[in-house]
């Protein structure tokens, strides 16, 4: 039987392969860290977001084996329906008490946060604005939510500012959605000047902290806590897959928000429960997160020595380096088909680095992410290796 209506996949594949879109997956035959391995190869890691270096923790390795003879592989089902063990409760619970709020409950994912959150949250009626540099499941929980969505050009607050001078009057609810940390410039929001916006126009904020919980703050807790907002009235979401080198997603806030969750967020009802595994593994990095602030000085102190080899580098060879005060830095590269080929060149010096072009982001860029576990000498290595690849 021949059937056309499936031909325009492989034409559709043919565009995408022509505008250097096309993807594919490398496969890692080690164990995440600062060095991983890839096709018998040794390469110092900086595509991964492990920024505390805990995902080869014994610690949380012991926890996840523990829960796994405990519990079994899976829970068998929606948490609403099937139930789910003391330990996805612990792990919500330390969730709150580690970013200081009521309550905080665990999806599946942080995707699955995002967009079950938002859904929740708004519809029809009600009124979205996303800065245009959101990660995707900000920007496609708005879509789904049926929310009209207002872009604002990033961190763009006058604009913001007009937008809801325009457009927030007819719109029962509203909603500001923003990441705290922006994962593909390293940039962070103006989240101080995001509050007294929400406050002044009514709405409710959303910040994505996916690469701000483990790495800012004190003891760890976000940008939330680094820009002294805690307590205020805020919906916290993130991620356990990063810092906190497991999988699965929260968010957190007051009760009442998340008792209304259990209740309303799709993505949380109708989905399997986190695994046992995942949910010990999490457990074990809240606490090592707060216990072992050295952790995060050490990845601190690494991006301090990167932004100097950097700068170094940057005289002798004019290499054109944004970064704004995080673990994530970007090096910009003009044209898709060159950022895959830099890629490629820095695979075989044993760098492994994401070679990130549309659509994920507007403009290509060779983006590096540190972890605490990096060596000075492996980032020395980075940077002079940078420095002989990319086109001066
Ligand atoms: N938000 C941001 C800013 C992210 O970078 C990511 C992961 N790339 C997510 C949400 C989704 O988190 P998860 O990987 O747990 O689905």
């Amino acid at each position: 039987m021949i059937n056309d209506a499936y031909a325009w996949i492989e034409k559709a594949l043919t565009t995408i392969h022509k505008v250097d879109w096309y993807r594919s997956v490398q496969t890692v035959e080690s164990q995440a860290g600062a060095t991983i391995i890839i096709e018998g190869k040794s390469l110092i890691n900086f595509a991964s977001n492990d920024y505390l270096g805990l995902t080869g923790d014994q610690r949380l390795i012991n926890a996840a084996i523990a829960a796994t003879q405990e519990f079994g592989t899976g829970v068998t089902g929606s948490r609403l329906l099937t139930g789910h063990r003391q330990l996805h409760r612990d792990l919500e619970l330390a969730i709150a008490a580690f970013k200081q709020t009521e309550d905080a409950l665990v999806f599946s994912s942080g995707y699955l946060a995002n967009i079950g959150t938002i859904a929740a949250l708004v519809g029809q009626r009600d009124l979205i604005l996303s800065d245009e540099h959101n990660h995707s499941s900000l920007k496609n929980g708005a879509k789904m939510s049926g929310a009209k969505v207002l872009d604002y050009q990033h961190n763009n607050l006058e604009q913001l500012r007009k937008l809801l001078e325009q457009n927030r009057l007819p719109y029962r609810k509203a909603l500001i959605i923003t990441d705290s940390v922006f994962s593909m410039d390293g940039d962070l929001c103006p989240l101080l000047d995001l509050l007294d916006l929400a406050e002044e126009f009514s709405c409710m904020l959303l910040v994505d902290e996916a690469h701000g919980t483990g790495v800012f703050g004190k003891t760890g807790a976000g940008c939330v806590e680094y820009f002294n907002c805690t307590g205020e009235p805020l919906i916290q979401m993130g991620t356990l897959s990063k810092a906190l080198g497991s999988l699965g997603g929260y968010v957190a806030g007051s009760a009442e928000l998340i008792d209304f969750l259990r209740n309303r967020a799709p993505s949380w009802i109708y989905t399997t429960g986190l695994s046992p595994a995942d949910t010990a593994a999490a457990l074990e990095a809240i606490k090592i997160v707060q216990i072992e602030p050295q952790r995060r000085e050490q990845l601190w102190q690494n991006v301090k020595t990167l932004e100097t080899l950097f700068k170094e580098k940057q005289e002798q060879f004019n290499l054109p380096i944004s970064h704004t005060l995080s673990p994530i830095f970007c090096v910009p590269i003009k044209g898709a088909a060159t950022v895959l080929t830099i890629g490629n060149q820095l695979k075989e010096e044993g760098i492994f680095a994401a070679a990130i072009r549309p659509p994920t982001v507007n403009t290509s860029r060779i983006r590096i992410s540190l972890m605490a576990t990096h060596t000075s000498i492996q980032l020395q290595k980075l940077v002079e290796i940078l420095a002989e690849v990319i086109p001066v």
